[in-house]
């Protein structure tokens, strides 16, 4: 009878595990790790999904400190969907507090967006000795609009994997999303290409993918490696590296500190100019495409000495 009982119950945790179509509330409960994904999973799956995002667009998403709340969003999430690498370093903790089993391991529950992405700056040793936060490469693919369009396949055929009867949906919206972008992806070249080469310092390393598709050149970086705070020593070479190379644009985002970037734009004029790879960082940022159109704008205008914020 004992015996009887386990294989009853053992058939019911299976039943329970193998239905992902018994959605609470009749559709896929997606949670995204940041706004951006979020963003491009509802223009892929519309009402199809239940979306919501962990990080607020507002912090920097490395150290963002997710809250019981979200906790319990993962808890009760059919699909996790992720930067990989270590953007998020606050993942793999959160995955843990929540002990949802669908995303154990690498089932098809947690899409990891990242795969197909070529990726810049791997290191050769894995090491956080000096406190560097990119150690599986640059994980700020994201800011290069070519890459958005991989996100946005990877994030499609994930959907299709749980959900395969709306398959043709997302991945139809996948290809008309990735289609808009190749139209704006040629216009942005365009309006960058006068400023081929041109010297830029960037405060934090998030823009490597973004300056490699647009041809601009970074001289230095506010922080002396990625996550650690500047010191006067540094800030003094940088100031050094952007007279040199008369470095025209500090780009930095809109939760990284000013005091530094002023200091070093009275002392050599350069301007500054907040942009953003968080859709919803700036209020404009309605999605992606809003999102880079806002950045290229801005850019546009401090490279040609226009606007950007000068002291
Ligand atoms: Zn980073």
């Amino acid at each position: 009878m004992k015996k009887l009982i386990y294989f009853f119950f053992a058939v019911a945790i299976s039943i329970c595990l193998s239905q992902p179509n018994l959605y609470a509330a009749g559709r896929m409960n997606v949670v995204a790790t940041t706004t951006t994904l979020a963003s491009i999973a509802s223009e892929i799956a519309g009402d199809k999904i239940a979306i919501s995002a962990i990080a607020s667009p507002k912090q920097n998403i490395h150290f963002y400190a997710p809250t019981p709340k979200d906790v319990l969003r993962v808890k009760k999430a059919d699909v996790f969907i992720h930067q990989g690498l270590d953007l998020e370093a606050w993942r793999q903790p959160l995955l843990d507090a929540a002990g949802n089993l669908r995303f154990l391991g690498e089932g098809k529950y947690s899409i990891d967006v990242s795969k197909g992405i070529s990726l810049l700056e791997i290191p050769t040793t894995l090491s956080r000795a000096e406190g560097d936060i990119h150690i599986y490469g640059n994980p700020h693919y994201i800011g290069d609009p070519e890459n958005a369009e991989i996100v946005a396949s990877n994030i499609a055929e994930g959907l299709a994997a749980v959900e395969p009867e709306n398959a043709a949906f997302f991945r139809k919206n996948a290809e008309e999303f990735n289609k808009r972008l190749d139209a704006k992806i040629k216009d942005w070249e365009a309006r960058m290409a006068k400023f081929q080469g041109a010297p830029i310092v960037t405060y934090h390393r998030s823009w490597s993918y973004f300056v490699k598709r647009f041809g601009l050149t970074v001289v230095g970086e506010i922080e002396p490696k990625p996550g650690i705070p500047p010191t006067a020593k540094h800030i003094g070479e940088l100031i050094g590296q952007i007279k040199g190379e008369n470095a025209k644009v500090i780009i930095k985002e809109y939760f990284e500190e000013n005091r530094t970037p002023k200091k070093i734009a009275a002392e050599t004029g350069i301007r500054i100019v907040n942009l953003s790879q968080t859709v919803g960082g700036p209020e404009a940022a309605k999605d992606y495409v809003s999102l880079m159109e806002q950045n290229i704008s801005l850019l546009e205008d401090a490279l040609s000495g226009q606007k950007g914020q000068t002291v």
